[in-house]
Order: C-alpha cells, then sequence, then structure tokens
C-alpha cells in the first residue's frame, strides 16, 4: 500500500475516535443535568406529597373545630329546653336540635375518614421519603460514574490527539492540506473506502476501470464525484472465489 495513503487512512481514523469522544463529551454533562434534575423532582414529588397531608390534617383541624361549634350550640339548645312556655316552640326547638344532630353525625362522619385517608397518606409519605433516597442515591452513583467516564474520555482523547500529532507530522503537507481542505468540506470524512464498486462517502458508482485502479491502492485516487481520496479495503470486500 501507498505509504501515504496508508498514514492519511490512519489519520481519518483518529480523526472519527476523537470525534466520536468529542460527541460523547459533550452529552455527558447533559446526561449528569438530566440526574441532577431527576434528583429534584423526586425531592419536588415528596414536599408536594408531605405538603398535602398538612393541608389534609389542617382540614381535619378545621372540621374538628366545627364540630365542637356545633356540639357546644347543640347543649345550648338543649338547655333552652327547659325554659320553653309553648308547645310551638317547644316543637320548633326539638327541630332545631334534631337538625344540629344530623349535621353533627355528619361532621363526624366525615372527619373519621379523612382520619383514615391522613393515616394512609402518612404511611404513603413514609414510602416515598424512602423511595425517593433510594432513587437519588441511584442517580448519584450514575453522576459519579459519568464523572469518572468523563475524566477517562479526556485522558483517551489526549493520548488520541497526540498519535495525531505524530501520524500528522510524517504526512506530506500537500496531502495534509488536501485532507484539512476535504474534512472540513465533507463532513468529516476525508478518506472513505470503495465498495461494491461505490465510493462510501457519496454512494456513487464508480467506473470499473477506475476501481480496479484503487484496488491496486498503490497510490492516491480521489472520488469523481465527491473528491474525497479513497482506497480499497480488502477486509471488506473479499474476491469473488471461482
Ligand atoms: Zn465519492
Amino acid at each position: 500500500m501507498d505509504k501515504q495513503l496508508d498514514l492519511l487512512i490512519n489519520l481519518q481514523d483518529l480523526d472519527l475516535q476523537i470525534q466520536q469522544l468529542e460527541k460523547k463529551e459533550a452529552e455527558i454533562p447533559l446526561q449528569i443535568k438530566e440526574l441532577q434534575r431527576e434528583i429534584e423532582g423526586y425531592k419536588h414529588a415528596y414536599e408536594a406529597k408531605v405538603q398535602a397531608v398538612e393541608n389534609l390534617e389542617k382540614n381535619r383541624r378545621k372540621k374538628e373545630r366545627e364540630l365542637e361549634a356545633k356540639e357546644s350550640g347543640l347543649a345550648k339548645l338543649k338547655d333552652q329546653l327547659l325554659s320553653i312556655k309553648t308547645n310551638r316552640e317547644y316543637q320548633a326547638l326539638l327541630h332545631e336540635i334534631e337538625n344540629i344532630k344530623q349535621e353533627i353525625s355528619q361532621l363526624e362522619e366525615e372527619i373519621l375518614l379523612m382520619i383514615d385517608e391522613s393515616e394512609s397518606e402518612a404511611k404513603r409519605v413514609r414510602e416515598m421519603k424512602l423511595e425517593m433516597e433510594e432513587s437519588q442515591k441511584l442517580c448519584r452513583t450514575r453522576i459519579e460514574e459519568r464523572e469518572q467516564g468523563l475524566v477517562s474520555l479526556r485522558q483517551h482523547k489526549i493520548s488520541l490527539e497526540s498519535s495525531r500529532e505524530t501520524l500528522r507530522r510524517q504526512i506530506s503537507p500537500e496531502w495534509l492540506k488536501q485532507y484539512d481542505k476535504l474534512r472540513k468540506s465533507r463532513g468529516g470524512l476525508a478518506v472513505v473506502s470503495v465498495k461494491d464498486g461505490s465510493c462510501q462517502g457519496c454512494c456513487m458508482s464508480l467506473m470499473p476501470q477506475l476501481f480496479q485502479e484503487i484496488k491496486q491502492n498503490d497510490q492516491i485516487y480521489s472520488c469523481p464525484h465527491c473528491h474525497r481520496i479513497v482506497y480499497y479495503n480488502e477486509e471488506r470486500e473479499p474476491e469473488a472465489v471461482g
């Protein structure tokens, strides 16, 4: 294989690897942010639940005060019964007492339901707290993993960049210039293989004569369509048998 072609293929490979690492390097902080939002989300859901339980208790205390007021009202009405003069007034008062008794029994029922609800909600709050702590712990572990991943990724990138510099020094300035220009204008892909007679950069078919020449890999050819540097990869396309 042509020495410069071989170096250019390796350079393209390194640049692609570095490009992949840079993509991940940009993604990881976003993943960490997402996990931090998740941790906050658990906290907010828990706090909302705690607040809901507090509101429930507040409402219940309000009902209990209402009940107390009704009960003392009832006691007063019962006292009044003793000083009633006429039957009509007596009947009216009895009717009023009956009403207030009904209201009291309804309030008692409501309060009992509220106590039940409070108890089950308080239980749910305790469960949520455990779930929240467990999930947050998991998120924090994931954040740590990603932070460590970022550190090793950067170390890997530095070593690839240093290999790239070494490689670039071995390539002739003309080819390097051509390579950089192509990489810039062709979406990061300057050197591509030819497979089944087609350029793997632009997918266009090459003339059979040119394909045969490229197969030799003994000099550098360009795709006539996209101008990328092309080479033949034997591993990818074994010779037809027979
Ligand atoms: Zn092409």
